[in-house]
């Protein structure tokens, strides 16, 4: 098990507490249509009188209560909807709300065998809490794919980069179809970084589970043995969640167990079919280079390449504006 008791009963606190927030909610929008539209209390008191109604009808051995029932209820939902609508609130606003649709912010489903499992929720809180020490990204800061603009790269550049923002939109689209992975090459700042968290913050949108982490970070991660929680607990998050980013491979500290771990870690991905992005700064001779055939092929054999071209974005949009040169920040 990954979590230790302590963590298990941080994760699980919280959700007792979003339980309490959305149960606060609930009664504040309860008052509110209590005060702006009091037809509507109305209509659910009515609703269930003609329960209790028809249910002694039933007891009685009247068949036909059931459907008159129905009916009835039919109707007063339909007037209840309307009266919501007239207000300009949404149909399901006096529905429990939150964070969650799946789990309903329990942190727990059934799978198709009726067991209770943990859902995407809480397996990204897990690995939130996990990894919050090891230098990865803060995933909830990370930008949307509404903020790239082709019109930020030079325009000889800006065709190539169509087709990789393209092929970017495709993987998030397409996820998880088996298993995609993706090779991001290219000079410094061209966008790798920016672009890959863009997908990352996406595919969390939809409930996949998302580690980022840069190359140096994640070998040390691997290689510490002295981890202070539980390492394999760790090992298991990095070979299995459902997207595995490693940003800027080649800027690490080389050791001699760099490259197998490397290897491991792919190695590891392919068999659990989950997919990695890596983004690099090397250009494939180095990469071979670097990182010995070995890896090298095993990248050829399972991975497509999205080559960033042109130079430095960061020097290039110097000029223009504090909150222009946010949503253009690369790495
Ligand atoms: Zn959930």
């Amino acid at each position: 098990m990954a979590l230790t008791n302590e963590q298990y009963e941080t994760i699980m606190r919280g959700y007792s507490e979003q339980q309490r927030l959305n149960r606060l909610e609930l009664q504040k929008r309860r008052d509110f249509i209590g005060e702006t539209i009091p037809a509507y209390p109305a209509l659910e008191q009515r609703a269930a009188e003609l329960s209790i109604f028809y249910g002694k009808q039933l007891l009685n051995g009247d068949e036909t209560a059931r459907d008159a029932l129905h009916k009835e209820l039919d109707a007063l939902a339909r007037q209840k909807a309307a009266l919501l609508k007239e207000h300009d609130l949404a149909n399901d606003y006096l529905s429990a709300p939150c964070q969650c649709q799946d789990c309903h912010d329990t942190g727990f489903v059934r799978d198709e065998n009726g067991n209770s499992v943990k859902c995407h929720c809480f397996k990204q809180k897990e690995i939130t809490l996990l990894f919050e020490t090891s230098g990865l990204f803060h995933l909830e800061t990370y930008p949307d794919f509404s903020t790239l603009s082709e019109n930020n790269y030079p325009a000889e550049h800006r065709d190539s980069y169509r087709v990789i923002l393209e092929k970017a939109r495709r993987f998030v689209a397409d996820f998880p179809a088996g298993m995609q992975n993706l090779l991001f090459f290219g000079n410094v700042g061209t966008g790798k970084t920016y672009l890959s968290a863009c997908m990352a913050k996406a595919l969390m949108k939809q409930g996949y589970s998302v580690m980022y982490s840069s190359a140096a970070g994640l070998f040390e991660l691997m290689g510490d043995n002295t981890f202070s929680h539980d390492t394999a607990g760790h090992m298991h998050h990095i070979f299995s969640c459902d997207l595995l980013i490693i940003d800027d491979l080649g800027t690490e500290f080389k050791t001699r167990i760099t490259v197998p771990l490397l290897f491991r870690c792919l190695n590891e991905r392919a068999l659990h079919k989950k997919s990695t992005i890596i983004s690099t700064n090397l250009d494939i001779d180095d990469l071979k280079e670097d990182y010995t055939e070995r890896v090298f092929s095993r990248i050829i054999e399972t991975f497509s390449f999205a080559e960033f071209t042109g130079t430095d974005l960061r020097y290039r949009n110097a000029g223009l504006s504090a909150t222009e040169k946010t949503t253009t920040k690369q790495a």
